[in-house]
């Protein structure tokens, strides 16, 4: 946005966190400016973090426009936008009005409710058709048919699974897919149909158990016994150019990944329909993808396809992806994975990565 100014006064200080009055704007301005005792030319504080136009415009980003996401059944969009053209229109309280003049007058910008494009909240020809029981076989063949296979074995990273329980014993038993009456709760496991769910990283499993300080937790190291073959929607789908958001199977799949129990419906029948192709399993993104990677939400969709596209830019989408991998049936029983080791795991510490955002004044 300021890219037009010249670097040297891209990087001169134009203001530092001291400026501010909101507590939540302060605090992102501390985390983002740097420590230095000149004398910022705004507010003459000689103590506050110090922000260039770079910076400050890094600060508005965070506060105002990943700080007012708005998550929908799929996909996400931020409520407040920003840029050259348009006068500061949304509706704020008296401080962060104050506030607002120093990002208006250092950056030319104005504030203002976002509209967004109809894709960023999920409206996109394969998950809608997805969404509809009539449409759906037709898509979910060609998941199956356009998404690559992976080979996990013995030679990869081990996998983990993790359980919550009360003096579980050294017994390969306990880690394997949950018995009948616990089935088709999951994402990908149905009545009949039990699925066991790993992650070949540790702290997602954690995450996806949302185990707390007080729980007594087991994990069991898990290696395949010769070679599992998954079906992975993990990765960026290359699909033809002239597909557009609108028409994208590629961000379909993720946001489907990405959203709650009401898309397990849909899961579950991907699920079965990856075993009738004679899968082991599926590796899929985890709805912990964002978090796990200290990401903005649901940053890698409000990109969109141009992000997902654009060959240099897909190794950095592919590792924003937290790995999950589900094996169907009971693999332990079946022999196809084998217990390695039995641990308690101790948590010692939970942390939570976030940001601060404005808050819509009353009416
Ligand atoms: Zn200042």
């Amino acid at each position: 946005m300021i890219l037009h100014l010249k670097e040297e006064v891209q990087n001169n200080t134009v203001a530092c966190s001291e400026c501010f009055c909101d507590h939540g704007l302060q605090l992102t301005a501390v985390n983002i400016g740097i420590e230095d005792n000149e004398i910022c030319p705004n507010c003459k504080s000689t103590v506050g973090k110090k922000l260039s136009l770079n910076q400050l415009e890094e600060v508005a980003y965070h506060f105002f426009v990943y700080g007012s996401f708005i998550f929908c059944d799929y996909g996400a969009f931020p409520e407040i936008q920003f840029n050259n053209y348009q006068e500061t229109s949304i509706t704020i309280n008296d401080n962060l009005k104050k506030d607002i003049r120093i990002f208006e007058e250092s950056l030319g910008i104005g504030l203002f409710y976002y509209g967004p494009r109809a894709w960023m909240y999920g409206d996109i020809e394969p998950l809608n058709d997805l969404l509809d029981p009539d449409k759906r076989n037709k898509v979910i063949k060609r998941i199956i048919q356009e998404y690559p296979n992976i080979k996990i074995t013995q030679n990869d990273s081990p996998l983990y699974r993790i359980r919550k329980g009360e003096n579980l014993t050294y017994n390969s038993k306990y880690f394997d897919s949950p018995p009948d009456q616990f089935l088709g709760s999951g994402r990908l496991d149905s009545k009949g149909f039990p699925v066991l769910y790993t992650s070949s990283d540790l702290e997602l499993c954690i995450h996806e158990m949302r185990a707390a300080l007080e729980d007594e937790l087991y994990v069991a190291t898990l290696i395949p016994e010769g070679s599992l073959n998954f079906l992975d929607l993990s990765i960026i789908l290359k699909e033809n150019e002239s597909i557009t958001d609108f028409e994208s199977l590629d961000i379909a799949v993720n946001m489907l990944f990405l959203a709650g129990k009401h898309a397990y419906e849909i899961t579950h029948e991907i699920s079965l329909a990856a075993k009738n192709a004679g899968y082991d399993g599926i590796v899929y993104p985890s709805y912990f993808s964002n978090a796990r990677k200290g990401l903005m939400p649901h940053q890698a969709l409000v990109y969109g396809i141009s992000n997902r596209r654009i060959p240099q830019f897909q190794t950095i989408e592919h590792s924003k992806v937290a790995q999950n991998i589900a094996i169907f049936g009971r693999p332990i029983l079946e022999g196809k994975v084998k217990v390695h080791s039995i641990n308690k795991l101790m948590l010692t510490k939970v942390s939570y990565n976030y940001l601060l955002g404005a808050v819509n004044e009353e009416e």
